[in-house]
């Protein structure tokens, strides 16, 4: 997505005449491009409708920076639609809330009620975790093992099989242990059908929650805005999870969730473990979706401080999009230089906060300079390639021989690798204006 969208608002930037045709050129690449992010067909159409109100034509032929104005509209757009005007129950330390979880099964409610639990454990709240879920086998065991694990108290039962029993049980149970934070993790059958939402009805009507959490798999695609709505009709949905965001989904889901909730998406689960878990941030996601982010502000850094000379062979190699070590080492030995190159190349999105933590600068460049001296041990047929399979178990220790240091350091080495060819490919094939194309917008 991030890509085409990019590609579409460079278009853009690169046409002379910008009129309506132009725009509605853009306005329907970005359309497609958000309709594979798994936006709402409607959504999409809407934002469409509204940007077209709110870019003045005269403003963009006047020859101010047309591609920002566009950016900016659609940003502003799309964060809009993220926010439902107020904001979710929050639950006060030391006076008892319940918050209830819904969602279809392998949504992720499970986990995520562990890590919502453990998250608000860490800031300070007792927590309590309770199994309304006897529908599917094995659900007390999977939140009993999660809560351990996090030292946290826990109610259910093996033999009970009504979860409104339990869950009222586990209710007073943890009010009278002074437990603050009460969370009730619920069934979800595998179809949204009348029997998950009439027992969800009845869960909630007798625990009374403060506040029910939908929990959603941003990987449901187009069916996120149904199911979400289906739920929001059975019971008081007040905020949103969305889960899995660390595999291939795009997350557009979450703003047919918010649409048809009316209500704000309060996390988003990134990973399996109890701390992948991260607070909603509205900008930084819009950012993401659209792939702006660091990479234009990377780019016009580009421009103003890489000597003209050096930039075609840079940029080449930024948009060919393959990542093999030997361009890893060149970009390691551009990032310790002193002076522009150097920043430049901190502010590469992937080199940035990860590699060289602001504080840690010593250490990181230490450690930097350790991957290159692994790197020196290596065979240019190893340098050059882009498949990681070619560094096999036996290369690897002869690596760390070469290079006098652990196997295990080799292969955090190509963890890293890794983890920057990923963002690397994101470069590909984006077109990277010349520094005229730049002054001409
Ligand atoms: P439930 O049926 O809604 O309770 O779903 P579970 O909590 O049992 O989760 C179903 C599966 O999704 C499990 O294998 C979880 O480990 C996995 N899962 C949950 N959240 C995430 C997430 O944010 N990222 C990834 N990669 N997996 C997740
Ligand atoms: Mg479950």
């Amino acid at each position: 997505l991030g890509t085409s969208i990019s590609r579409a608002l460079q278009q853009m930037s690169n046409a002379t005449i910008i009129d309506e045709k132009v725009l509605n050129e853009c306005l329907n690449e970005i359309t497609r491009a958000l309709l594979q992010a798994d936006v709402q067909f409607k959504l999409v159409r809407d934002m469409q409708t509204n940007i077209k109100k709110i870019v003045n034509l005269d403003d963009l032929a006047a020859g101010h920076n047309k591609r920002r104005i566009i950016q900016q509209a659609i940003f502003n757009e799309l964060c809009k639609m993220l926010d439902p005007g107020k904001p979710s129950f929050t639950p006060k330390k030391g006076k008892p809330s319940i918050v209830m979880f819904v969602g279809l099964q392998g949504s992720g409610k499970t986990t995520t009620c562990t890590k919502y639990a453990y998250y608000h454990q860490k800031k300070g709240w007792k927590p309590a975790l309770v199994c309304a879920d006897t529908f599917r086998a094995g659900a007390f065991d999977q939140l009993k093992q999660n809560a351990a694990k996090a030292k946290i108290p826990f109610y259910g039962s093996y033999t009970e099989s009504d979860p409104v029993k339990i869950a009222v049980e586990g209710v007073e149970r943890s009010k009278k242990e002074n437990c603050d934070l009460i969370i009730v993790d619920t069934s979800g059958r595998h179809k949204q059908e009348a029997a998950l939402f009439e027992e969800m009805r009845q869960v909630s009507e007798a625990t009374k929650p403060d506040l029910v959490i939908f929990v959603m798999d941003s990987s449901i695609g187009q069916a996120a805005f149904d199911q979400a709505q289906a739920f929001k009709q059975s019971v008081a949905v007040g905020a949103v999870i969305v889960t899995k965001m660390d595999g291939h989904a795009k997350g557009g889901g979450a703003l047919s969730a918010v649409a048809a909730t009316k209500s704000p998406v309060i996390f988003i689960g990134t990973g399996e473990h109890m701390d992948d878990f991260q607070v909603f941030d509205v900008k930084p996601f819009v950012s993401r979706l659209l792939g702006m982010g660091d990479w234009s502000g990377f780019m016009d850094k580009i421009h103003e401080v890489v000597p003209m000379d050096q930039q075609p062979e840079l940029l080449q190699k930024l948009t060919e999009g393959n990542f093999s070590l030997r361009i890893m080492y060149e970009q390691f030995q551009n990032l310790l230089k002193m002076g522009p190159i150097g920043q430049v190349f901190s502010m590469l999105p992937g080199f940035s906060a990860e590699l060289m933590p602001k504080g840690h600068e010593k250490e990181s460049q230490a450690k930097i300079k350790r991957y290159m001296t692994m790197m020196d041990s290596m065979t240019n047929e190893e340098l050059d390639s882009s498949n990681p399979k070619l560094i096999t178990e036996s290369r690897m220790m002869r690596i760390a021989r070469g290079s006098g240091r652990q196997k295990k350091e080799v292969e955090e080495m190509f963890e890293e690798y890794k983890r920057l060819a990923k963002i690397w490919s994101k470069m590909k094939g984006l077109k990277i204006p010349k520094k005229g194309d730049m002054s001409a917008l």
